[in-house]
Parts: C-alpha cells; sequence; structure tokens
C-alpha cells in the first residue's frame, strides 16, 4: 500500500533510499549485539556525521546539511528500522533534542563550540530536564544555579536522561530563581568535568541506550553558557517538545510499518493446522487491524508534519500524532509478538525486543495523560 499523500518530494525520497542503504549496511547488522551489551558505540556518531546524518536540518555554515525537517523525518522512520529502540534513542536524543535548543537559542560562539562539533560527531549531546521530583511536572523542578563570579554554581540530579553517561555537553534546566513555577527556569550547556557524576540505570527495553542520572555537586558554568535569555527557560522546552514528539510518532511509524511487514511475512510462512497462519480468519484480521493501525498513524503523523514545516504551530495535531502512535505502536508490537508465539517471547527474534522498546512510547517525551492534559486545553475543555 501506498503511503498516504506524502510530504515528501522525489529528492527526500532519494535521500531515504541512500539513508536506509547506509543503515542496513553499518547499523543493522550490529543492533542485536549492541542491545545485549546495553551500549552502542561512541564511533557511531562520527559515522553518521560522515554521511551528513546528524546535521540534515542546520545550515551549511555550521556543517549542517542546509536541509529541512522532511530530511529529518526520513532519518527518524528510517532508524526506527534498524530494529534497536535504543540505538534510535541515543542518536535521536543528540539530534531531535539536544542540539536544537543550540541552534534555535544559542548565540553565535555556543554555536561554534557545541553545534558545530555536535553535528561532526566528535562532541555528544544529552537533555537534562527531568529530576527525580519532577517528570510530567516540569515546573517543579529543583537543580538550582546560584550566581558566581563569571557564571553559575550548579547543584542537583538530573534522571532517566539518554545519553546521560557518554554526553559531552548537557543542556540542563535549571532553577535560576526562588521564584517557583514556570517563572525562574534557565537553561545551561554544561560540559562534563569536575561536579558532574552519571549513573546508568537498568531497565525494561531500549538497552543500547545508557539511560542515566546525572549528579551536579558544585559544578562551575561560565556565564557565556546561559542558553536563551534568563529565566525564561520554559519557552524553550515547549519550543523543544513539539520536534521531540514528532520525531517520537515518525519513529513509531516507520517502526510498526517494518513490524507489520515481517509479521505478516512470518504468518504467510508459518502452518498450523495444515494452512498458513495467514489463512486462519482470526489470525488474518488482526493483521489486516493491525495495518490499519499503521495506517491511521502514519496519515495523522504526516498531517502534523506537513503542517510543522509549513510554520503553523500545530499543537494539537502534533500532540495527537504522539498519543496516537504511541499506544498503538506498542499494541501493535504485542499482537505481533502474539502471532510469533513461542518465538515471540525469545531473545532470539527481533520482535520480543521490538515490544519492549515500544513500551517507553506512552511514558517519554510526555506520557498519554499528559498529551491528554494538553489536548483537554487546546479543545477547550
Ligand atoms: C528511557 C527513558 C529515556 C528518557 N530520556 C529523557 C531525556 O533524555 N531527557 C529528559 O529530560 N527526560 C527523559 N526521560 C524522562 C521522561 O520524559 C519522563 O519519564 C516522563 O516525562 C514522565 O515523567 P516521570 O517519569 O517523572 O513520571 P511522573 O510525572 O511522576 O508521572 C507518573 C505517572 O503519573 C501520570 N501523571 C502525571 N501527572 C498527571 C496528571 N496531571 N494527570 C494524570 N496523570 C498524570 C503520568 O502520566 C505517569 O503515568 C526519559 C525517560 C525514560 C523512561
Amino acid at each position: 500500500m501506498s503511503p498516504p499523500t506524502p510530504p515528501f518530494s522525489e529528492e527526500h525520497e532519494q535521500l531515504r533510499d541512500s539513508v536506509r542503504g547506509f543503515l542496513e549496511r553499518e547499523l543493522t547488522p550490529h543492533a542485536q549485539r549492541w542491545e545485549e551489551e546495553e551500549w552502542f558505540p561512541d564511533e557511531i556518531f562520527p559515522l553518521l556525521a560522515g554521511q551528513g546524518l546528524l546535521g540534515l536540518k542546520y545550515p551549511a555554515e555550521y556543517g549542517g546539511q542546509g536541509g529541512d525537517y522532511l530530511h529529518e523525518a526520513i532519518l527518524c522512520e528510517e532508524l526506527a528500522r534498524v530494529g534497536s529502540g535504543g540505538t534510535a534513542a541515543g542518536i535521536g536524543a543528540h539530534v531531535n533534542i539536544a542540539t536544537p535548543p543550540i541552534w534555535k537559542f544559542g548565540t553565535e560562539e555556543q554555536k561554534q563550540r557545541y553545534l558545530v562539533p555536535a553535528i561532526q560527531g566528535v562532541k555528544i549531546g544529552a537533555l537534562g530536564i527531568t529530576e527525580p521530583g519532577a517528570g510530567s511536572d516540569v515546573a517543579s523542578l529543583r537543580t538550582r544555579a546560584e550566581r558566581a563570579d563569571g557564571g553559575w554554581v550548579l547543584n542537583g540530579e538530573k534522571t532517566y536522561i539518554t545519553n546521560g553517561v557518554r554526553a559531552d555537553f548537557i543542556v540542563t534546566a535549571v532553577r535560576t530563581s526562588p521564584e517557583g513555577g514556570h517563572h525562574g527556569t534557565s537553561f545551561l550547556i554544561v560540559d562534563r568535568g569536575e561536579g558532574v557524576s552519571s549513573a546508568k540505570l537498568a531497565k525494561l527495553g531500549w538497552h543500547a541506550s545508557d539511560t542515566a542520572t546525572i549528579a551536579f555537586e558544585d559544578v562551575f558554568v561560565p556565564g557565556q553558557n546561559l542558553l536563551g535569555p534568563l529565566n525564561e527557560g520554559f519557552k524553550l522546552i515547549m519550543a523543544n517538545f513539539q520536534w521531540e514528539r514528532l520525531a517520537m510518532a515518525l519513529g513509531a511509524v516507520g517502526a510498526m510499518q517494518l513490524a507489520w511487514e515481517r509479521t505478516a511475512a512470518f504468518a504467510r510462512e508459518r502452518h498450523a493446522f495444515g494452512r498458513p497462519l495467514a489463512g486462519h480468519q482470526a489470525i488474518r484480521h488482526k493483521l489486516v487491524d493491525l495495518a490499519t493501525s499503521a495506517y491511521a498513524c502514519r496519515c495523522v503523523t504526516y498531517d502534523a508534519l506537513r503542517r510543522f514545516v509549513a510554520g503553523e504551530e500545530p499543537v494539537s495535531e502534533v500532540t495527537m500524532a504522539k498519543l496516537l502512535t504511541q499506544r498503538a505502536s506498542f499494541e501493535l508490537m504485542d499482537a505481533c509478538l502474539q502471532i510469533h508465539g513461542g518465538a515471540g517471547y525469545m531473545r532470539e527474534y527481533w520482535v520480543e525486543r521490538a515490544a519492549r522498546d515500544a513500551r517507553l512510547g506512552p511514558i517519554g517525551g510526555g506520557s498519554d495523560e499528559i498529551m491528554r492534559e494538553i489536548l483537554g486545553r487546546t479543545l477547550g475543555l
């Protein structure tokens, strides 16, 4: 089935072919091993940079490809096909959430110091917002930065941070004023160094990624590392969320498509009671429902993407795409696992990993409940 009125041009599709080929050669064959080792090599970043894949949407003057969000969207979909949620998450955190605020809100000097090496893959970034006591309720974050001679002194703790062990710099949300709530939040770009320590967390899925707690103990951050206006960090958080959520929706769409193709092939080959699984109506209907769900997710996501690229502020559409796709992806993976029977429960089968990896979607980047709260407001409820 051809994709719904794609927002992509022929040039974008050519990029897709070359990205898919590259990832299939360089990443996919290692995906299972990286998941078992619970780490993908840092060298993947310069490897991707060599193909221009860490700077697709960034201007050429910073070493980017001068493309647009549609080029980046292709990377999001294709990374999901590598079959390691953790690898896609680590690369995605760098490209989709850590570097965009520097591009949008950074000074020229910050762009030279962080964005340029990030696009080259020689510096790895992370975004540090979540804290042990502040996840969905971002406004209650407590990591504090106090004025010091020439900069700030930072104390506090972040948790569940993707790339939290390997990151060279952490784009960190901090409290810069005793005033509570949304006011008094700012962003600092924190270099790994004295006073910064990370502890990797064990988790259900995304094994190849390093999700970590990061502690800041009397960390000196120079004044020029303030990112965006003082005490207006909340705007930066909100600006970042739209692309992050769209990127997650695109990843789900890519992963769902691949899972469906593989499961349909399995159901045609595997026999039970004298016929292929797909010959049993219950399985055939299940596969049809899954294809319908994947198609609906793609339509909603592409609509939000088209609006986002056109410069609209499609908060409702992006939120709906995130809400719909993340839950649907998890449900689709679970159904695909079921169709694989006992094999689906085995580590050696891709679907066991895909089902675990998909569970993060309804939690990360703003949970399902928070998406519903946002939609409640945008729908005037
Ligand atoms: C693998 C992984 C990677 C991550 N990577 C990053 C990262 O790179 N950077 C980063 O900053 N963060 C990251 N996160 C954090 C993620 O964004 C948070 O986990 C998420 O926002 C939820 O916050 P929380 O875990 O504190 O849950 P809580 O906010 O404590 O929520 C707990 C439950 O209560 C629900 N809930 C909360 N408020 C309401 C409400 N008002 N109404 C109804 N229900 C509500 C939530 O939906 C959830 O089900 C990551 C998380 C994971 C698991």
